[in-house]
């Protein structure tokens, strides 16, 4: 039987830029050593009070249907947070509550584009945009934003784009690249929205993974809360990611819509998760710092061992739980580097070229194993930069 276009051509044909993730675990399967600096994945599990919170709601028989946009008090502490953040008046009608920001950020698009609009997106992505954007219908194209610039996208590589197009989605602290967008790459943007009437989907995920600079929600610029849609969610910053529970806020009509949307596709995310994430934001930053710091540490564990060489450059390491690393003085691609790095040492790491062409001759590296293990897995790494680039 036929099978729609869409989704057939949701991601495109040949590489789909997994391969060396898939080629170490299947070295994994095998028995072999492998060191796996790929995925976006903490090496701590959801807290044990969380756990606990969601124990108690499940038990106390929060399982049936929970209430479609979410619960009436996740949806307040998720407003409240976002209004103590950033100055912004929230209310839980500004609130859809979604199972992880990955359906957050299709619902988003949904919302805003028809069929065939042209949907922007900035290009070192993470994996999933253009085909989350061809999933509704719409038209993914990408704007570049360079190494040279720190990956911040330039005003007018974007105005260049803009014309036309229905939707811009940026994500600061930037997964894959680690930059946090500046007030003046902000502010361009917010200018490049309102001058071409585009919607901002502003992807703010790893907005407590900051060790860098100031995290700037474009919501909060002035005359952008009418065109911007935040999504936020609870797997980077509580450890929640198989809890599957985040959010889109936006204007309250096109929240109205949204839950709409979620009638006919989710129908909710499970009561207990709710209260678990509700009991999370109630223990404020404190709980946020804990499960961040993991990172910040082993960020500067990054910095010190690059200090020691020169072949292999950092890109900015502003924030999330990642490094961006510039391997081209090897001259060998990302993708050969992480290949190469894979077979002589078991070191799993993911070509710049997975996230567009704009990284490529860079390898991501996710800060997500032990911090004596990193150190160690780094160091070897920049050993075999060096050998390469002899
Ligand atoms: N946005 C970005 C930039 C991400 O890196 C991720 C997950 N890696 C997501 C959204 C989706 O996360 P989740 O669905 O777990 O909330």
């Amino acid at each position: 039987m036929k099978l729609s276009h869409r989704i057939t051509h949701l991601t495109p044909s040949g590489s789909d830029g997994w391969e060396v993730f898939y080629r170490a675990r299947a070295m994994k399967a095998a028995g072999e050593n492998v060191l796996e600096l790929t995925i976006g994945e903490h090496d701590i599990r959801t807290h044990a009070s969380i756990l606990a919170a969601m124990n108690e709601s499940a038990k106390g028989g929060h399982t049936g249907y929970a209430s479609v946009p979410g619960t009436p008090e996740l949806r307040k502490a998720v407003a409240d947070r976002i209004q103590s953040r950033t100055g912004v008046a929230t209310v839980p009608e500004n609130i859809l509550i979604t199972p992880g920001g990955q359906a957050a950020l299709f619902a988003a698009h949904n919302a805003v584009c028809d069929e065939g609009d042209t949907a922007l997106y900035i290009d070192p992505y993470y994996a999933t945009y253009p085909g989350t954007i061809r999933g509704v219908g719409a038209i993914p194209k990408a704007i570049p934003a360079f190494p040279e610039n720190g990956f911040q996208p330039r005003a007018d590589d974007i105005a260049r784009h803009a014309q036309g197009a229905t939707s811009l989605l940026i994500n600061t602290p930037n997964n894959p690249t680690g930059a946090v967008y500046s007030k003046a790459t902000l502010s361009a943007i917010a200018d490049t929205c309102k001058t071409h009437d585009l919607w901002l989907i502003s992807d703010e995920v790893y907005d407590t993974q900051l060790w860098d600079g100031t995290h700037i929600s474009p919501r909060a610029l002035p005359d952008m809360a009418n065109r911007t849609l935040v999504i936020g969610s609870m797997s980077k910053s509580h450890a929640m990611t198989g809890s599957r529970v985040g959010w889109v806020c936006g204007p309250q009509d096109a929240i109205e819509h949204l839950v709409n949307l979620a009638t006919h596709t989710t129908y909710g995310v499970p009561g207990y998760i709710q209260d678990a994430a509700h009991f999370a934001l109630g223990q404020g930053t404190p709980l946020e710092d804990e499960i961040a710091a993991p990172f910040a540490r082993r960020r500067q564990i990054t910095e010190a061992l690059l200090a020691t060489q020169n072949i292999v450059k950092a890109s900015p390491t502003q924030g999330a739980m990642y490094a961006m690393l510039d391997i081209r003085a090897t001259g060998l691609s990302g993708l050969d580097f992480a290949n190469d790095l894979l077979d002589a040492h078991g070191i799993a790491t993911m070509p710049g070229e997975s996230f567009g062409q704009a990284a490529a001759g860079h390898i991501r590296v996710a800060m997500t194993i032990a911090d004596e293990d990193y150190a160690a897995a780094l160091k070897t790494l920049l050993g075999f930069a060096n050998d390469k680039a002899a």
